[in-house]
């Protein structure tokens, strides 16, 4: 399966005229052609390559579009896997973040003819992998137990269609709701519909008002309709194809009304599939080729790509313009119209550790949107989002808006009320919004102890202490950039430093601690859960991000550091699984890698290779994070090693093929890996253009011989916000051997609290 696909791809960009550059020293002209939707897309609850699905969309769309395989209210909404199960259902709008966070406002449109079938499965056709074109701008499947052919083009909030029947009486489409519609009628050529989305449990706290309103209209004469099928779940309309033709549709959908959708229709002018792809694929180029590479490894260029388009989809903006040139969005809180953005369907203890970076560097443009919207957050619910999707999700833990605010000011990226997000940030820490992941459980003890202890019934009390020791340190060095008074920031300087609280020396690990002060009994490094979240103290203990030289002085200095580190990858993938009382798809995702307890496959781990800069052996990050490019992640089906989670394990290899991580966003420094490129170029409007290059670069020179920042030699083992931001040349020299002189001086760390 691997290989056909793979040959698949090839043949496709050996055609696109647009990549006559590549191999030759040049920018790729279309980026776009590199990037692969079905990449993660062969995944199952039980083992995930990516939990993906191929959304055509644009660049943090309001609505996605995907072909839908799965039953209507599974998350797998699409499977890579061929079989009986795997049959086409549908083209879907979709809002889903994450299988496991399911769906809503969801509706699919489907061409039959094989009678009006509307059932899920009567309807379903089988399809082939080589009669189907997915791109991030346009999706096209042959349906060959209809004998048609489909294409969907997308705008942010509509969606060009072209179905190509074959001869028949009477061919149809269907529009299932998977939902109970409160409305569903036939004016003419258009169909309306509404959509809750509610199909999963857990979503009562979504507004009864919050409500996807969809028109969609026909190029061509209904000659038979019905609607109210299935309970009022949807409708199906017929053509005469006796000659066998084409119908076009205009689809558009909004929050806010019919009378938007209608207006959200003239997203697409004319409705031309044609017209509408070249204008995504313009789109998607126009904002990709900011990131520009030069290099002739195929598969690296592909899995960029792809994970640059990855790291373009999520949050997604709500935001709608009105007639008046207003933008609105209907609140998923209030169920009211507000004006402004407001950007969701992300879940922040993921997303902080690098999305946000790429956001905030390459599109300040939105990166400034996201943060309006996180004052609208406040405004209409009374905290900062942790999980959104698109209300207060309970799922995950932390307080990692604290992150995503202050990055971004410190960045340079201001929202329209930096004091009302100062109020967020404050009220956030010292809440907590019940039965979601909102503020802090375990807030009153962990400001009084110091810490949340294990035996007070909050689970996962060790990763929260070590998040909220780490979004204290945010909140403050946010506080101080707005200029907060001593008094105010105190607390929070204080607190940054919490994570020694819960540290064992005997171990030189972190534990859950009772109230009473005491180690919780019967210590395993090795299990997973329990005091901590999706991982075990092994791989939690290195969750200091501002301050590594703090944690290494605890460990007894870099020696003990480093070494506390190589076990980690030396050791063999054991775990214990006994709190989840069975494997979870993450344990086995780290399990099969055979890189030791390093799990690359879940979020909390990915910046530990990079630790090796704080420490004195940077050699070692350079090594081990050109390992995990090139053996976890691959542009095939199975192309990631477990959940990508809304674009931060993508923007985990953006970043890392660049050569550098933003281990502690806030920091406003990137810890330096290897680069993989011979040539990057970053040019965002308005400023100067970055070029990053690696001479010497090949597969077996992943060590780092000598850096330097415009013509300077740097032995530091970071790079500056404002370094990026200024632009010029950094230069690589790579080699096959570590020089184990270089970067070891500790003035040549990057950022720590304990060293300002
Ligand atoms: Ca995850």
């Amino acid at each position: 399966m691997t290989k056909a696909f793979r040959t698949t791809i090839i043949s496709a960009i050996i055609l696109s005229a647009g990549l006559s550059a590549y191999g030759k020293g040049k920018a790729i002209e279309s980026p776009v052609d590199f990037a692969n939707p079905l990449v993660g897309t062969l995944s199952n609850p039980a083992f995930s390559t990516g939990n993906v699905y191929p959304a055509a969309a644009r660049p943090w769309g309001m609505n996605f579009w995907t072909p839908q395989t799965g039953k209507n209210d599974d998350g797998w909404i699409y499977s890579y896997y061929l079989g009986i199960s795997y049959k086409m259902r549908g083209i879907a709008q979709t809002h889903q973040p994450s299988p496991w966070m399911g769906d809503y406002g969801k509706f699919a449109l489907m061409p039959v003819t094989n009678g009006a079938a509307f059932d899920q499965d009567a309807r379903a056709s089988w399809f082939s992998h080589k009669s189907e074109i997915s791109t991030p701008y346009y999706y096209a499947v042959y349906l060959s137990e209809h004998d048609t052919y489909v294409e969907c083009a997308p705008t942010s909030r509509a969606a060009a269609f072209r179905l190509s029947y074959p001869e028949r009486e009477m061919s149809y489409l269907v529009v299932d709701c998977n939902c109970d519609v409160s409305e569903m009628r036939i004016e003419g050529r258009r169909i309306y519909g509404t959509s809750h989305g509610l199909g999963r449990a857990q979503r009562g706290d979504i507004h009864k008002d919050f409500i996807n309103y969809f028109v969609i209209e026909s190029d061509t004469d209904f000659d038979s309709t019905a609607t109210g099928l299935c309970s009022g779940k949807g409708a199906v309309v017929g053509f005469k194809t006796s000659r066998g033709q084409k119908v076009g549709l205009k689809v558009a959908s909004s929050f806010v009304s019919f009378e938007q959708a209608e207006r959200n229709l003239e997203e697409l002018g004319d409705g031309d599939v044609d017209r509408i792809r070249q204008e995504g694929k313009d789109e998607w180029n126009r904002l990709m080729g900011r990131v520009a590479v030069e290099d002739d490894n195929i598969d690296n260029l592909r899995m960029f790509y792809t994970c640059l388009y990855r790291s373009m989809l999520f949050p997604r903006d709500l935001a709608e313009h009105m007639p008046d040139g207003k933008l609105v969005h209907r609140s998923p809180y209030d169920g009211k119209l507000h004006e402004g953005h407001l950007f969701v369907d992300t879940g922040f203890w993921d997303t902080f550790r690098s999305l946000f970076a790429l956001v905030d560097w390459i599109f300040p443009e939105i990166a400034k949107d996201v943060q309006d919207g996180m004052v609208n957050h406040y405004l209409e619910s009374g905290f900062l989002p942790e999980w959104s999707n698109p209300c207060h999700r309970n799922c995950m833990i932390g307080n990692n808006s604290a992150s995503v605010v202050a990055e971004a000011y410190l960045k340079g990226i201001s929202s329209n009320d930096r004091d009302k997000l100062w109020e967020a940030l404050v009220h956030g820490a010292n809440d907590y919004l019940h039965g979601t992941a909102s503020g802090r459980l375990g807030y009153k003890e962990y400001n009084s102890l110091g810490y949340v202890p294990c035996d007070i019934g909050i689970h996962e009390n060790a990763a929260r202490t070590l998040e909220y020791a780490h979004n204290d340190w945010c909140i403050y060095k946010y506080g101080k950039a707005i200029g907060r008074s001593e008094e105010e920031l105190a607390p929070f300087a204080e607190r940054a430093y919490n994570y020694r609280n819960i540290y064992s020396a005997e171990d030189h690990l972190m534990r859950g601690r009772k109230a009473d002060g005491n180690f919780a009994e019967n210590f395993n490094p090795l299990k997973w859960g329990g005091d901590f979240t999706e991982g075990n103290s092994l791989q939690y203990s290195w969750s200091v991000l501002h301050d590594p030289a703090g944690l290494a002085d605890l460990m007894g200095g870099n020696e003990a550091f480093a070494r506390n580190i190589d076990e980690i990858f030396d050791m063999p993938p054991i775990y214990d699984e006994s709190y989840y009382k069975g494997v979870i798809h993450e344990i086995r995702e780290m399990e099969v890698m055979n890189y030791g307890n390093y799990a690359h496959g879940n979020q909390p781990a990915q910046h530990i290779a990079y630790l090796y800069n704080w420490c004195g052996q940077p050699w070692k990050s350079q090594m081990r994070t050109r390992e995990i490019m090139t053996r976890f992640y691959s542009p095939t089906p199975d192309g990631y090693c477990g959940d990508e989670d809304n674009g931060q394990t993508s923007a985990w290899y953006v970043f890392s093929a660049m050569g550098f991580y933003p281990v502690c966003p806030a920091s406003c420094q990137y810890a330096i890996g290897s680069p993989l490129f011979k040539k990057v170029t970053v040019s965002v409007p308005g400023r100067k253009p970055l070029v990053i290059s690696a001479d010497n670069n090949s597969k077996d020179r992943a060590y780092i011989e000598s850096i330097s920042v415009n013509g300077k030699t740097s032995t530091k083992n970071y790079f500056t916000h404002g370094q990026l931001l200024s632009g010029g040349k950094i230069k690589f020299r790579m080699s096959e051997v570590p020089a184990t002189g270089r970067g070891t001086d500790p003035e040549d760390a990057p950022y720590s609290f304990s060293r300002e």
